[in-house]
């Protein structure tokens, strides 16, 4: 008979998640008074998906838009106009995590007690306790939104399906974090100087002092998915926070300056790493396998020099490996051979591209020096001026370096041949095809400037061409294609008027 192994996570966080290691510090169950953020629902049960709790305040947000506690960087674009007004809502307790510890806030949904849903588009942390920025609906109003999150008044709170996709990502990516930042320390002897969540999906990074061997990120790797696959187990320890002891190490790592909750919590994977932190953890690191991407990215600042080092775990490892699989799977099939074989078929293609056009290079000239040649041959003997348009059809999209190509080897042949005749000749080049972006290019060049400049305005007034020139050669352009009944009888016309 087959034996099936289930390898989901838990989806029950266990009681002995949440530790609080201090005699005097015990929960606040004051449902008027918000639990300080340290001691939230979210941070006792990561798993925890669905909440009744009270109301403690609500208001009107000041600001249009939600601010970040500042730690997400200068690049952050300005938020959109508002839409709708913005509250404030203060509850007794949540599972709705505020920012914090280097991991983004989560997005969730409050219902009230008339069963209205309200969205949570963001959460802060305030000094010491989280508020949830509830932007308002078409049909909902701050009115009722006062009455319904009173003081006191029941709330029930939700993280929904878009919500928990979200924090179990980021959960993965936290923990992951945490256990690579201590596999490299005990490991490696290398710090971790700041971590970014980057949003979904790209991979996460840690910032590190020195660059990593390929040997060393192997070893890392290794030794993070022997106690993934150990299946450590990760608990919180909660105590007061000594207000003498600094804890700030970093712009995204340990305690912020300003937090005020009064609470020190420790992250602690089960005999590998314990590191003060806020943000929502997983209770256990099976199943988070690691992927340390190879290349490394260097960083040179002002004062110091830093390397990233990319890392994937969780939902979003699957969703890189989907993705980069896809791109491998359809250049193979536009390659037509297996994916193993794309690096060698790329490079192949690319090498007979660099031949191709190398010939073709050589060929526009060898082409380009036949047709001056084939223009020289119409000058009349002896004196006589060479008066000559000709229009060709070219798909390329550099067709005007053709005609110039043409026209400098035209200009050494007349040198070389020692004639002092005059000559006067337009150069025309129109792709195959009409379409919106048909484009017609003109070339003039000949031995007198000021005929070559009459020809040029001409264009620009009778033909409509856009251009300009100097000495003996004008250029311009046209959008449309050209038709030796339209463009090439005007162009004779004004090739009449300006004989030598
Ligand atoms: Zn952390």
């Amino acid at each position: 008979m087959a034996t099936t192994a289930t390898l989901s996570p838990p989806s029950v966080t266990p009681p002995t998640y949440h530790r609080i290691v201090s005699p005097t510090l015990a929960i606040p169950t004051d449902p008027l008074q918000p639990i300080p953020v340290g001691l939230l629902a979210c941070q006792r049960d990561p798993l925890l998906r669905e909440l009744t709790t009270t109301a403690v305040s609500c208001r009107v947000s000041q600001s249009p838009s939600v601010r970040s506690n500042g730690r997400e960087g200068k690049k952050k674009k300005p938020a959109p106009a508002p839409t709708a007004p913005l509250l404030e809502v203060v509850l007794h307790d949540t599972i709705i995590f505020p920012e914090g510890g280097g991991q983004p806030a989560d997005v969730g949904i409050l219902t009230s007690s008339d069963g209205d849903l309200w969205d949570v588009v963001e959460a802060k942390r305030h000094g010491g306790h989280a508020v949830h920025y509830v932007r308002l609906k078409p049909e909902q109003n701050v009115d009722d939104a006062f009455r319904l999150f009173s003081p006191g008044a029941v709330v029930g709170v939700s993280l929904g399906d878009q919500g928990f996709r979200r924090r179990l990502d980021h959960m993965c990516m936290h923990t992951s974090q945490h256990l690579l930042s201590a596999v490299l320390e005990t490991r490696l002897h290398v710090e971790t100087l700041a971590w970014s969540l980057t949003a979904y999906p790209a991979p996460c990074y840690v910032e590190l002092a020195r660059g990593l061997s390929p040997e060393e990120i192997a070893t890392a790797q290794e030794e993070a998915n022997r106690l993934v696959f150990e299946g450590r187990s990760v608990h919180v320890e909660v105590e007061e926070l000594d207000p003498t002891v600094k804890v700030m190490s970093g712009p995204s790592v340990g305690i912020p300056s300003n937090y005020t909750g009064g609470v020190k919590r420790t992250v602690v994977i089960d005999g590998v790493d314990r590191n003060p932190c806020c943000g929502t953890h997983l209770p256990s690191i099976h199943n988070l396998q690691l992927f340390l991407l190879p290349n490394m990215e260097a960083l040179a600042r002002a004062t110091t020099s830093s390397v990233r080092l990319y890392f994937l775990a969780g939902p979003r490892l699957i969703t890189h490996l989907t993705s980069t699989h896809t791109l491998l799977t359809s250049t193979a099939s536009i390659m037509s051979c297996g994916a193993p074989q794309v690096p060698e078929r790329v490079q192949q293609v690319v090498e007979e591209r660099k031949k191709a056009t190398k010939r073709v290079e050589d060929l526009e000239a060898e082409l380009a020096a036949a047709i001056a040649s084939e223009i020289a041959a119409c000058a009349p003997r002896e004196g006589g001026e060479l008066v000559l348009r000709r229009h060709r059809t070219d798909d390329s999209a550099t067709a005007l370096a053709f005609l110039s190509a043409i026209s400098t080897a035209f200009v050494s042949k007349h040198v070389e041949s020692g004639s002092t005749s005059p000559y006067l000749v337009v150069l025309s080049s129109s792709p195959s095809a009409q379409t919106s972006a048909s484009t017609t290019v003109v070339l003039v060049f000949g031995s007198g400037d000021q005929k070559v400049k009459d020809v040029g305005e001409a264009l620009k007034a009778k033909l409509n061409v856009k251009g300009g020139g100097k000495g003996p050669r004008w250029s311009g352009k046209f959008t449309g294609v050209w038709k030796d009944g339209r463009e090439g009888a005007a162009l004779a016309a004004i090739l009449e008027s300006v004989k030598f």
